[in-house]
């Protein structure tokens, strides 16, 4: 019995993704590196996922970095294609590799996979190799996602490789183990419909909806319910996104997981000041992937797709597209309606009135022209429910008095108490974000190899509902005046 032997760390794999048809992945196994050392591990994510805590205390370093294989593991390669920034590319795991899926004690499946692990055939010219700082940045974010309830793939653990990578200057090479509901992505789809093989599409259409729509494995029309479940689910996600003040950065259809699950944390990063403009990315110079961007982006990558999924959507082309405009058409009403209700929830509306999506649009544009911080700014909504102070927001400035007897008003016409209007307020504004200058704080002492301030910063943002005295210091936005944060891509 495997749980009797004392070099177990509580790996059950399985690999369903490695039964389905060849062309789909290459078996691959992560390059060795020189000298493997534990960063970061994640022991609460380790627990949930059966695996031993103690062990990987020990054994992480060899185990994360991909120097010794996991028990059961299979390593494999994912293929995939992807229209980035709007252009057709072959593409696939490039620096990654899948050792399999872990089952869970509670009965779920995860992936695990080590980003950074080295060449494998789709490095097409990269070295496979991922450094240290954008591997802690997704681990940071990843994390904090998480904790504010949004759907994400998480971070099991961070491995410096002693290794350096060449990129504009030299950096510190890590690997980060990445968990995920799958990684199977619009771009999986994308480079199956290109092979023009009906078999391989309708194979990974079937793994698709038996490992996240289970309940729509008997549907009639698989390709065309599962493009249906996905547009929900990417409507909820992005509003979610739109909620907190995400910016994904690289929305390219290589990093839309079908599961519904952020992925590829590369440029991204979280609102200050309220702006639908705003780009942190420095590659992204048309803006593209600009925060006010995100549902439009979103509904051009399902549409992508949607055409992947056309030829089993029906035999005749024209029918085929008809069928799956009209799946695709509901993504804009979902969107709106779930961050409508998004934000009644942040600004206290537990009922629904006319108007209120006028009243929550109308304090969106006064936070843009007053350069109101985004988190900041809720905050202090929430707080002035809470004492029952009717004085003005000061993070609104002065030309808020009218939105705000309107917004007070408002409220009053809901019978609920204070308490209980507070609440929901709470629930649906973090104090916490991971605040671009914390994050850079905490990446370059880590650079330097001071961990400390990382794992502060962690500390903090895996309880974003919660003020105390302790995560007083990561709720303040930037001192004003800095220059526009900027993000690269983690590559
Ligand atoms: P990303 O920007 O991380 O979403 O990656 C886009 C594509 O480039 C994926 O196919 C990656 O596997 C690949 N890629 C990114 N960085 C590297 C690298 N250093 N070496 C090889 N492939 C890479
Ligand atoms: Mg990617």
């Amino acid at each position: 019995m495997k749980s009797k032997d004392p070099g177990w760390a509580g790996w059950r794999f399985d690999h369903s993704y490695a039964r389905l048809p060849v062309s789909l992945f290459t078996r691959a196994r992560p390059v060795p590196v020189a000298s493997p050392s534990l960063v970061v591990l994640n022991e609460k994510l380790a627990t949930e996922l059966g695996l031993d805590v103690g062990h990987l205390r020990g054994s992480g370093a060899d185990l994360f970095s991909g120097n010794r294989l996991p028990s059961g593991a299979d390593p494999i390669a994912q293929a995939y294609a992807g229209h980035q920034f709007g252009h057709f590319t072959n593409l696939g795991d490039g620096r990654a590799i899948l050792l399999g899926e872990q089952l869970t004690p509670s009965g779920a499946r995860f992936d695990v996979q080590l980003k950074g692990s080295g060449q494998t055939p789709y490095s097409r010219r990269g070295d496979g190799r991922a450094s240290l700082g954008p591997m802690l940045r997704e681990y940071i974010i990843s994390e904090a996602m998480h904790a504010l309830g949004i759907p994400t793939t998480r971070s099991l653990a961070v491995v410096a490789t002693g290794e350096e990578v060449f990129r504009e200057e030299i950096l510190p090479g890590a690997v980060l183990t990445r968990v995920a509901a799958s990684h199977i992505r619009v771009g999986t789809f994308e480079y199956a419909a290109a092979m023009g093989d009906r078999v391989v599409l309708e194979a990974l259409t079937r793994h698709t909806l038996t490992r996240h729509y289970p309940e729509l494995v008997d549907a009639e029309n698989i390709a065309l319910t599962l493009l249906g479940a996905v547009v929900e689910r990417q409507a909820d996600l992005v509003a979610r996104w739109m909620c907190v003040g995400f910016v994904h950065g690289v929305m390219n259809t290589d990093n839309m997981a079908l599961s519904g699950e952020t992925i590829d944390y590369g440029p991204c990063a979280f609102l200050d000041t309220y702006d639908p403009e705003t780009v942190f990315s420095s590659i992204d110079r048309g803006g593209r992937y600009a925060y006010g961007n995100q549902p439009d982006i979103a509904q051009w990558n399902l549409t992508r797709l949607a055409v992947a999924l056309l030829p089993l959507i029906d035999g005749e082309q024209t029918k085929a597209v008809a069928l799956a405009e009209e799946v695709l058409a509901k993504f804009p009403n979902e969107f709106r309606r779930k961050h409508q209700s998004g934000l009644r929830s942040k600004i206290g509306l537990l009922s629904e009135e006319e108007g209120d999506d006028e009243l929550a649009s109308e304090l969106l544009d006064l936070m843009q022209s007053a350069g109101a911080d985004f988190t900041s700014t809720f905050v202090a909504l929430t707080k002035s429910v809470e004492t029952g102070q009717s004085e003005v927001i000061p993070v609104l400035g002065a030309d808020s008095s009218v939105w705000l007897t309107r917004w007070r008003e408002r409220l009053n016409r809901q019978n609920h108490t204070r308490e209980v209007v507070a609440a929901v307020m709470q629930r649906a504004n973090p104090v916490i974000i991971p605040r671009n200058h914390r994050v850079e704080e905490a990446l370059a002492a880590a650079q330097s190899g001071d961990m400390s301030v990382l794992h502060r910063l962690l500390e903090a943002v895996v309880s974003p509902y919660e003020a105390t005295p302790a995560n007083e210091p990561y709720r303040d936005a930037p001192p004003p005046g800095g220059a526009p944060y900027r993000t690269f891509c983690g590559t």
